[in-house]
């Protein structure tokens, strides 16, 4: 993409209203637009990161054997008082009223509706285990919208509903999510940590919340600090493997680590005093077991292997995938701006022409871009007539993690200069090792 094409427009200046650093630098770095509260317009920029972090999803879900599918952000209202929680939602659900005066309403969540599909199409224990989800806006109306994306009134989330047999199967189910959502935090260049949480207006259990430590987070948590060490890497899993999975779950939920909502002071205690850490954390994902309670009364059964009718165990299971995009950043900037992970950034790598118009430096550019592209990857092209020093704010502003800069004088010596975003270190090298270099970071994020 040449800048002079795209459509981003940076602010030069620090937008009043954003009270924390990735509101802020969402604003300024034109990635996004506040349309009402808690309300946004994604721009391209932003974009192009909300669908990274979608794929992400996406792929580790598939991986773990979940399957993809899309319901409707509006659902009829029936479905809501079926399971009762019509009147509980409160305040937070907007009803809608359609030309026939029936009531709908914008999804805050879908469990009413995924049991739904299930009880029209699915009856018997052979067709059991069944993982759906979905990636689709939800609504939920905020009494206080705030920190940009972060806790919107329209956001996206992707939601998994888990359908098994029993109890074993569904932990399994849970067991599969756990994994699966820690692996897509990693490919962010995210460390989430599991933690136990209560259950809320869901119900259930068994449930865990993710959080990445981050000051501005909103949820007090409590921890020893082996637990930010943990990593899964490359370790090949075998999401059918109960006791692999589980043995993962057990690795990451050992130590100490929870909210406010379940610490438990006596068990904290007995972290050594040098471990026990005490911070704020965002909230990007929850899990949940909770066996009957939408199947029961909703009517969701099947029949099991002894002839019996049974409620199946259910589970859901959330990704704040909108919320994410601003605690990547709270989680990975500095005092220019965004650092992105590779695995999210919007350009793995940007161009930046010192002497726009130079015949040798434009050809260069055209060139460096064109080898990018034969290898697959889109560069950010700066291709507008400014001064090197606007060049390089908006690139470390929008913080694409390499940058290529070309300049007659390096060009003379047949160079380029390729810079980390994350370190700021500069090398001076041939054009194809630019290219080369680059491709072999994309190829393995
Ligand atoms: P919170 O406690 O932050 O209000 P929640 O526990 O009500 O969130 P869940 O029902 O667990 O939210 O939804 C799954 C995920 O969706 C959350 O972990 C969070 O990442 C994201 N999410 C929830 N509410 C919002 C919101 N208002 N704006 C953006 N993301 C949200
Ligand atoms: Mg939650």
């Amino acid at each position: 993409m040449r800048l002079t094409r795209y459509f981003l427009p940076v602010l030069r200046e620090t937008p009043a209203e954003a009270q924390i650093v990735s509101h802020r630098l969402m604003l300024r770095a034109g990635m996004i637009r506040q349309q009402a509260a808690g309300i946004y317009s994604w721009l391209p920029l932003g974009w192009r990161v909300l669908r990274r972090i979608e794929t992400i999803v996406h792929e580790e879900q598939q991986r773990a054997g979940h399957i993809p599918m899309l319901m409707p952000t509006l659902q009829p209202a029936d479905l809501w008082r079926e399971s009762g929680r019509y009147d509980d939602y409160g305040a937070e659900m907007l009803r809608i009223t359609d030309r026939h005066k029936r009531d709908l309403l914008y999804g805050p969540t879908n469990e009413e509706m995924i049991t739904d599909i299930f009880r029209a199409h699915v009856g018997s224990y052979k067709d059991l285990p069944l993982t759906l989800y979905h990636i689709q806006w939800k609504f939920r109306d905020e009494i206080r919208p705030r920190f940009g994306v972060m806790r919107g009134r329209e956001f996206l989330m992707k939601d998994g509903y888990t359908f098994d047999i029993d109890r074993a199967s569904a932990l399994h189910a849970y067991n599969r999510h756990m994994v699966s959502y820690l692996r897509s935090y990693e490919r962010m260049g995210l460390t989430a940590i599991p933690m136990r949480a209560a259950s809320g207006p869901i119900g259930g259990d068994d449930t865990h919340e993710f959080l990445v430590l981050a000051a501005t987070g909103e949820s007090e948590v409590f921890y020893d600090d082996a637990v930010t060490g943990l990593r899964l890497g490359n370790r090949a899993i075998d999401y059918d493997d109960r006791a692999a999975v589980q043995a993962v779950c057990d690795e990451f939920t050992a130590l100490y680590a929870r909210t406010d909502e379940t610490h438990d002071p006596v068990a904290f205690a007995a972290v050594p005093e040098a471990r026990r850490r005490v911070g704020r954390g965002i909230e990007v994902g929850q899990i949940f077991y909770f066996a009957t309670k939408y199947s029961a009364p909703m009517g969701a059964t099947v029949v099991n292997a002894e002839g019996q009718r049974v409620p199946v165990h259910m589970g859901s299971h959330g990704i704040g995938v909108s919320r994410l995009v601003g605690a990547i950043i709270e989680a990975s900037h500095d005092d220019r701006g965004i650092v992105w992970p590779e695995g999210v950034a919007p350009f793995p790598v940007g161009i930046v022409n010192l002497k726009q118009g130079d015949g040798a430096a434009d050809a260069a550019c055209a060139g460096l871009y064109a080898a990018l592209v034969a290898k697959g990857i889109e560069p950010l092209y700066d291709d507008r007539d400014e001064r090197a020093g606007a060049k390089f704010a908006t690139m470390d502003l929008i913080g694409l993690p390499w940058r290529i800069t070309v300049g007659p004088r390096g060009l003379a010596a047949g160079k380029v200069e390729l810079t980390c975003r994350r370190t700021g270190e500069s090398e001076e090298i041939s054009p194809e090792a630019a290219v080369d270099r680059v491709a072999q970071v994309v190829a393995g994020r």
